[in-house]
């Protein structure tokens, strides 16, 4: 070879590597353009079904080598549909403005917002939001809009927390205790029911003013009915009243007119027997004298029976005006028995609880007045027991309120049953019961209690054919020197509360 050879050679060769060197780095911009291309076209993803379809078309055919034959019709429909996708994303930015611009002036017009927070608000929509120019920076706007709504919503239930969350069980249980203490009439017993679930059930304000609300009505209607019925009466009343005062007007009327008619005749029969007696005196004939006689003696008789007549007549009117009389009084007796007997009722009513029969709370508190001042007075022994249902919300909750009401019903009877005659038993509240025991010092009292306590136990209950067993704890005191009736009643309660702690279905007593 000749030198010449070998630099033609040469040349060639460094020519062969250049034009390589050239493919590879042009392979390296295609690939490098390629992944580029995917990555744009993957975060293009997501504003439009056609478009993603485009996309991904377009990347799998990248993926397999570029053959720009092929991807050009690809491109230009792609670049068409980029095209109207502006148009629709400009709309879109209006939009998303408007509405949140929308939600920020609404939440504006809400009461109690903290102040920071209202000036946050206002500073938001009146200048960070009209400088978003492209779609992304909505997003630390829309952020910003959400923690503002954090903090009002925060605001907002933190200040109502206090009346409803903490009241709300209160509330309901306060309005329970107050249906069971009225006793409602027949008709609305459906109603009061229908009301007492709800109580018993509900969780959420709005309900148990409802609630409240429907007592109240029921209790509106009750009163103006009674108030008419009262009325009724009075009326009917002044009705009899008027009457009889009629009825003796005219008995004194007639036996005026009759007595004034028999004194002008028994004036008129006297007045004969003495010109008779004269006459008899001057006369000088016994013949004259039987004719005198005979004509006087017999104006006299029609007198008499004419007399007799009318004393018969005024006898009689004044019997069946007496009469008239007697029936009205009768009547009148009758109403006036009728409505001091509903009064009574009305009186006794509101101191029995309607649902178990028992003494109520109010005539508890009457009693245990008393008791604590036989207490003060003569230092008697006397023990307070209070006694509370186990777990008693599950039964509602487990097999309905009626059948809680029924159970209520079932343990009160037994409760009066287990007790001595000079006990006293009532229903407190719900399914609290309270027994006061005259002369029982609290040593003894606690094997009657715990016999009370297994009896309710045994009570073989059967909801939706399951054997259910229901338990009460028991917190029982004696009045001490130095208490007050609130000081023993708390004594109890705490006791009963130490019972419930301790895993109910126990009595625990405090000296
Ligand atoms: P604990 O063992 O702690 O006493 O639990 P509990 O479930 O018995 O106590 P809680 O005080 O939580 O629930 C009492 C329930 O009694 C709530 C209320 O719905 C129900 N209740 C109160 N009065 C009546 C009523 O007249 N009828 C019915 N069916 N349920 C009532
Ligand atoms: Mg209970
Ligand atoms: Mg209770």
């Amino acid at each position: 070879m000749t030198n010449k050879d070998a630099l033609i050679e040469k040349k060639l060769q460094q020519a062969v590597k250049a034009r390589t060197e050239l493919e590879n780095a042009h392979k390296d911009q295609i690939s490098t353009f390629s992944n580029f291309a995917a990555r744009l076209a993957v975060s293009c993803k997501g504003q439009d079904v056609a478009l993603d379809n485009l996309l991904a078309k377009f990347r799998q055919a990248l993926s397999k080598g570029v053959s720009f034959d092929d991807l050009a019709p690809l491109i230009n429909t792609i670049t068409q549909t980029l095209k109207n996708q502006e148009s629709v994303n400009a709309e879109n930015h209006q939009k998303l403005s408007t509405s949140i611009s929308e939600a920020g002036r609404q939440l504006q017009k809400l009461k109690g917002i903290p102040d920071d927070t209202r000036r946050q608000l206002r500073h938001l929509l009146d200048s960070e939001l009209k400088e978003v120019n492209v779609s992304y920076e909505f997003l630390p706007v829309f952020e910003k809009l959400i923690v503002i709504y954090q903090k009002v919503l925060n605001a907002k239930s933190n200040s109502s927390t206090d009346k409803t969350n903490i009241a709300k069980p209160e509330l309901a249980s306060e309005l329970l205790t107050l249906t069971n203490e009225i006793t409602f009439e027949e008709d609305v017993a459906k109603e009061v029911t229908d009301i007492k679930t709800t109580l018993s059930q509900t969780a959420d304000v709005d309900s148990l003013l409802d609630c409240a609300i429907a007592i109240i009505r029921i209790i509106a209607n009750s009163i103006a009915r009674e108030r008419q019925s009262a009325q009724g009466f009075l009326v009917s009343l002044n009705q009899t009243l008027e009457e009889l005062h009629a009825s003796i007007l005219s008995t004194t009327n007639s036996t005026k007119h009759m007595s004034a008619e028999l004194s002008g005749l028994n004036k008129q029969i006297e007045t004969k027997i003495k010109l008779l007696n004269e006459q008899t005196q001057k006369a000088t004939s016994i013949a004259e004298l039987k004719e005198l006689v005979d004509g006087e003696l017999k104006l006299l008789r029609k007198d008499l029976v004419k007399r007799e007549q009318l004393e018969q007549e005024d006898k009689e009117a004044l019997l069946t005006s007496f009469e008239q009389i007697n029936s009205r009084i009768a009547i009148l007796e009758t109403k006036v028995n009728k409505y001091k007997k509903r009064l009574s009722e009305q009186q006794f009513k509101s101191l029995l609880d309607g649902l178990t029969k028992l003494p109520n709370r109010a005539a508890f508190d009457d009693r245990f007045n008393q008791e604590f001042h036989m207490f003060e007075q003569h230092d008697s022994e006397t023990t307070l027991v209070v006694i509370d249902v186990d777990f008693f919300k599950s039964i509602n909750d487990q097999y309905g309120h009626s059948a809680g009401d029924k159970t209520l019903q079932v343990i009160a009877r037994a409760l009066k049953k287990a007790i001595r005659k000079s006990d006293f038993i009532a229903r407190y509240g719900g399914e609290e019961f309270v027994l006061l025991m005259p002369g029982m010092p609290l040593t003894h009292a606690k094997a009657p209690l715990e016999k009370i306590r297994n009896t309710i136990k045994a009570i073989p209950f059967k909801f939706k054919d399951k054997q259910v067993q229901i338990t009460v704890s028991l917190g029982a005191t004696q009045f001490k020197k130095g208490d007050t009736p609130l000081a023993a009643f708390d004594r109890a309660d705490d006791a009963l509360y130490e019972a419930k702690n301790s895993g109910r279905d126990r009595l625990c007593i405090r000296k």
